[in-house]
């Protein structure tokens, strides 16, 4: 089989895998060396499909010898095999490099015989391109659960970001659906990341490390989601949880039909929950509860939690404190700092919170001061809700169905929801 062959197919098997945006990592090129990483990221692009794939972004191998039943890869199902050679991948990688198409590598595989013996080939890929060829770019590298530490060690000093995939949402799923996987082999490696990198090397898995949860395969909430991601940034020190709307492609009972569609507003709308645990000081908790354990398909979750919350309104906007600010719909991370430094000169009226960046259709509601506004969130959540769903929402939706695949997949790995 040709390298060209080979890249088709397991440029394709790699497709599925949401984990491989940016990093922040900042390195220059070593002396003597090639390529750079710098805190833009490694470069995007969009598959026809809306996934975000980073160049390259590839498999090792998808001769998978697993079986999960949600994967394209599982070895019971029917398609074309291939495997690289370290020696491939590493001078695939160069050669790309050189070419100006990428700026990094985002190196994954299937299980081949062992987690071991796959992580052993990743490494000595690695090891090419970080020695034979002195390559100093971004390397983002999966760990295979059940991977043994001296060989996570030895892949965490040559990728600059790892990640171990939880996959399902709980172990009951992962059961069902991965029986060759235990959860405890997938937290394993995070587990022993987050140790290592306690220890101060800094040059060990440097950018962090990252997971990948499919939604909507299995029956769990968004509760359940949101509270797992929460407790892994808190237990791991995660850099950033992906969420990958379930994309059908095996015919099994336990899973959504083939016809289906993957649940793509759900993902966005955890993704907009996540960006308010990780900047806004949300806890899943106060997001859902028991009674509520699903995100409204019509609201934000800022804007969700803001009218199930008509006690805390209105914010007076020139003494609120920061995190209390930061609670306003229409109301960011940088427009609640500038708040903060503009009041100390002046009283902010509804114009100057405009020119300060606060989005006024969706804050007018929650803040005292709000000029011609008789309709208050403290006073009628519901009218507000129908406004807020009647007024941007509805056209959020409309263009969210029309949206092209590519912007579909951006708006899925931000989730500002100011
Ligand atoms: S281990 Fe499971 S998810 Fe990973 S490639 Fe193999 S079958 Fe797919």
């Amino acid at each position: 089989m040709t390298t060209e062959e080979k890249l088709k197919i397991l440029t394709d098997g790699a497709k599925y895998d949401a984990a491989c945006t940016s990093s922040g990592v900042e390195r220059s090129a070593c002396a003597g060396g090639i390529g750079s990483a710098n805190s833009g990221g490694i470069c995007h692009a969009f598959s026809a499909d809306g996934r975000c794939i980073s160049l390259l972004k590839i498999l090792m191998s998808n001769a998978c010898c697993y079986d999960c039943a949600y994967c394209v890869n599982r070895v019971s199902n029917d398609v074309p095999r291939a495997t690289f050679t370290p020696e491939e991948i590493a001078t695939l990688t160069i050669n790309l490099y050189r070419r100006y198409y990428i700026e990094g590598l985002f190196l994954s595989s299937g299980v081949l015989g062992s987690a071991d013996n796959t992580a052993q080939l990743m490494i000595k890929a690695l090891e090419i391109l970080r020695v034979k060829y002195r390559f100093c770019g971004y390397i983002h590298a999966k760990a295979i659960p059940g991977t043994s530490p001296q060989l996570l060690q030895r892949l965490g000093e040559l990728a600059d970001r790892m990640s171990s995939n939880i996959e399902l949402p709980s172990s009951r799923s992962l059961k069902l659906l991965a029986p060759d996987k235990e959860r405890r082999d997938v937290l394993a490696p995070m587990g022993f990341i987050r140790d290592k990198k306690a220890e101060g090397n800094k040059n060990f898995v440097r950018a962090g490390q990252s997971t990948q949860m499919i939604i909507g395969a299995t029956p769990e909430s968004d509760l359940n989601i949101i509270t797992l991601a929460q407790g892994l940034y808190r237990t791991y020190g995660l850099k950033r949880v992906f969420f990958s709307a379930y994309i059908p492609v095996a015919e099994n009972s336990l899973l959504p039909a083939l016809d289906s569609k993957p649940p793509l507003l759900r993902e966005h709308r955890l993704y907009q929950a996540d960006w308010l645990m990780r900047f806004y000081d949300f806890k899943a908790e106060e997001l859902l509860d028991e009674s509520r354990p699903y995100f409204n398909e019509f609201l934000d979750p800022k804007c969700n939690w803001a009218v199930n919350h008509p006690e805390v309104f209105p914010v007076d906007v020139n003494r609120a404190s920061y995190k209390t600010l930061l609670r306003v719909p229409g109301v960011g991370v940088v427009s609640a700092r500038r708040i903060m430094v503009a009041r100390r000169q002046r009283r902010l009226d509804a114009a100057a919170l405009a020119r300060l960046g606060v989005v006024m259709k969706r804050a007018k509601y929650f803040i005292d001061g709000a000029a011609g506004i008789k309709l208050r969130a403290a006073d009628d959540p519901a009218a507000v809700t129908r406004e807020l769903i009647r007024g941007e929402n509805a056209r959020q939706l409309s263009l969210f169905d029309d949206m092209p695949a590519g912007v579909r997949a951006i708006e899925g790995k931000g989730g500002e929801n100011k």
